[in-house]
């Protein structure tokens, strides 16, 4: 097995469960050298809203101003910084279109939407444009064979990707989608799943949404922050 950032050849380690159990060995994704350039987040030391990576776990400024405009705010967890690593290996996965790249972070991603356990999970879905471009949902790849509901969907065409806009024009978008079956979500606790957190507009349009169709709480979850 190559790592599917560098192609280094990745050594297998066998330990005494695998000759015991006889089980198909875990494949490693990626070589050490590059798993350790990115950064994961502890989520006891981030912001409760956002998941922003600080000392206290208090809400921030950003997370206040949410909870100014709506009445309440969302409780987001992020797995890793968006650091120098991340932003290539989404550019590599997203805009370069590396299938094989959705791999690398799906254990860790499930393994943490299960630690939250919701009722659904529901992933932030990508335009039409970005679709017939793509070709693939990057969210639904990085959640791999995780049951999802799909309930999101786009209104229209939005012109301009999220990825193209400034700060102050992501957080001036209007409500972009639509929740195709309110009843399924109702009196659920859901959980949004997205592979970014940048302004945190995308999620609260999609909470927005999931609040008016009486979910009963609504958490969320990006790869990174
Ligand atoms: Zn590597
Ligand atoms: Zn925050």
């Amino acid at each position: 097995m190559n790592c599917l950032l560098c192609n280094a050849r990745i050594a297998v380690r066998l330990t005494l469960r695998d000759l015991v159990t006889l089980q198909p060995l875990e494949q490693a994704t990626l070589c050490d050298r590059c798993r350790a350039a990115f950064t994961p987040i502890d989520p006891e030391h981030a912001c409760p809203g956002c998941g922003r990576p600080q000392k206290d776990p208090h809400l921030c400024c950003e997370c206040q101003k949410w909870q100014q405009q709506y009445g309440w705010h969302l409780r987001h967890q992020a797995l890793y910084t968006y650091n120098d690593a991340m932003k290539e290996y989404m550019h590599r996965y997203k805009f370069a279109g590396d299938w094989r790249l959705r791999h690398v972070f799906c254990d860790e991603l499930q393994q943490r939407i299960r630690q939250i356990k919701a009722d659904l999970v529901v992933p932030i879905p990508v335009t039409a444009t970005t679709m017939a471009t793509r070709g693939f949902n990057q969210v639904q790849g990085l959640l791999g064979d995780l049951a999802v509901v799909p309930v999101l969907q786009h209104r229209a065409a939005d012109k301009v990707a999220q990825s193209q806009k400034t700060r102050r024009q992501r957080l001036q978008t209007s409500q972009p989608f639509l929740l195709r079956d309110p009843a399924a979500v109702c009196g659920r606790r859901v959980l949004l799943a997205d592979d970014i957190y940048t302004t945190g507009r995308t999620l609260y349009h999609a909470a927005v949404l999931l609040k008016k169709a009486r979910c009963r709480e609504v958490v969320s979850v990006s790869l990174a922050r």
